[in-house]
């Protein structure tokens, strides 16, 4: 897609709604899966924690409808903060709300302006939590997400599906995982897997333009 992608795909308040709507189905499709990693490494609740985060997104910016991607992303930050009680709700509200607070109240935004804001997110994220990669964590899946994104949001999204796979052999050293020292080794970090599912439904959303899917078949010369 690359230039294409960035001159065509408009970045409005519905495209930020569309992707939020887009990772709860996500998360609810992969719920189960999310809880078996977790429950190699950690608690088996990272699942159960998404989807009731998400559910709880999608209702809130189905009902408040605010104008801008800034303030999607706000309201959806908070109301991960407020409905997820594991350590993900506090670091994907902060990357929500973080990436937000960066976009402003602008009512569109570009693909330059949604990278250089999701970088802002990212480095909240690892301040919040003391990880850098390499800690098996979200970030093995979100730091390569947002170096790639320059060059489109399928770019992205295979960086963070590549970045997830990377954590199987690492050694955890933040969070619940890294109690188990080497024995969290040889297995997918649940936190890198949702990160991987967040960028994946980018991708998905830029490719529907934001708006409606295009039916079945429809070729798009856009
Ligand atoms: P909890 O660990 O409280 O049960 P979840 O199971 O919902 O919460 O989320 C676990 C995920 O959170 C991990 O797989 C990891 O990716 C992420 N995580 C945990 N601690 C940190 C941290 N300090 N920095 C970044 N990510 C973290
Ligand atoms: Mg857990």
């Amino acid at each position: 897609m690359g230039d294409q992608e960035a001159r065509h795909v408009p970045m409005d308040a519905a495209f930020f709604r569309g992707w939020l709507t887009e990772v709860a189905s996500a998360v609810d499709e992969e719920a189960d899966r999310l809880t078996e990693l977790d429950s190699a490494i950690g608690d088996a609740d990272h699942g159960t924690n998404m989807r009731r985060g998400f559910t709880a997104v999608v209702t809130a910016v189905g009902e408040q409808r605010p104008a801008s991607p800034g303030a999607v992303l706000a309201l959806a930050g908070r109301t991960l903060v407020s409905t997820v009680g594991g350590a993900s709700g506090p670091l994907y509200g902060t990357l929500l709300r973080r990436t937000g607070k960066a976009l402003g109240e602008a009512p569109e935004v570009g693909r330059a302006e949604l990278a250089s804001a999701l970088r802002a997110g990212v480095d909240a994220v690892s301040r919040l939590g003391g990880a850098v990669p390499g800690d098996k964590t979200m970030l093995d899946a979100l730091v390569p997400a947002v170096e790639a994104l320059g060059e489109g949001l399928d770019a992205a999204s295979a960086a963070a599906e590549r970045g997830a796979q990377a954590t199987v052999p690492m050694r955890a050293r933040k969070g619940r995982a890294s109690y188990l020292g080497e024995r969290s080794v040889g297995h997918q970090d649940p936190g890198a897997a949702s990160s991987a599912l967040l960028l994946a439904a980018l991708a998905r959303t830029g490719r529907q333009g934001g708006g409606p899917a295009p039916d079945a078949g429809e070729v798009r010369d856009d």
